[in-house]
């Protein structure tokens, strides 16, 4: 039997607690989950690609049917890359469903064959994006609670060096 291969596509700037409850979720639906880190974004990042495939790497080590990769360009076609069926996103707010919506369609038009697969978030991590994370960081607020250790130790010391206020002021995920 062939088996069901999924990408989770997004930018992880950083990893979060809700980002990591869709991988787990995913990794139990799915035979293999390959999460793809978004190389050349449009926003500004605060970790460049290579730390964030290695922080979602570090962060998803217990999971043994995911991977962790950066990519470029369209969705469909990393999917295709990763030999895999499924796109994974998750939904928070109406304001998600709208943007995904319009992306959805786009990916159908664009490959049939790939089905689009939504997770709700879990009620805890409702009001949880990169942004926020960021946002608290630059202003001294502990962030343990909402990221991996990991992660929260990569923000500490970036914070260090004076720079996430840019960052999270012209991130709006
Ligand atoms: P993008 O820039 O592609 O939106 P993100 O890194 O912001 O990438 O998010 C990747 C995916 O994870 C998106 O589908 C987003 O909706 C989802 N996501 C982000 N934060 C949460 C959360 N707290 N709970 C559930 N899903 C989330």
């Amino acid at each position: 039997m062939s088996q069901r291969v999924a990408i989770y596509p997004g930018s992880f700037d950083p990893p979060t607690n809700g980002h990591l409850d869709i991988v787990e979720r995913s990794s139990r639906l799915f035979d293999r989950v390959v999460i793809g880190v978004g190389r050349n974004l449009t926003k500004k990042t605060v970790f460049d690609a290579d730390e964030r495939v290695a922080l979602m790497r570090d962060a998803c080590k217990k999971f043994a049917n995911v991977e962790v990769r950066s990519f470029d360009g369209l969705q469909v076609e990393f999917a295709k890359q990763s030999g895999a069926s499924f796109i994974i996103r998750g939904i928070r707010a109406l304001s998600d469903f709208e943007f995904e919506f319009e992306m959805g369609n786009m990916n159908r038009r664009l490959a049939p064959n790939i089905e689009m697969v939504y997770l709700m978030t879990a009620p805890e991590y409702l009001f949880l994006s990169a942004s926020r994370v960021k946002e608290l960081v630059a202003f001294g607020a502990p962030v343990d609670s909402y990221v991996p250790a990991n992660v929260a130790k990569a923000l500490k010391a970036h914070s260090g060096q004076g720079g996430l206020r840019t960052g999270a002021t012209e991130s709006n995920d």
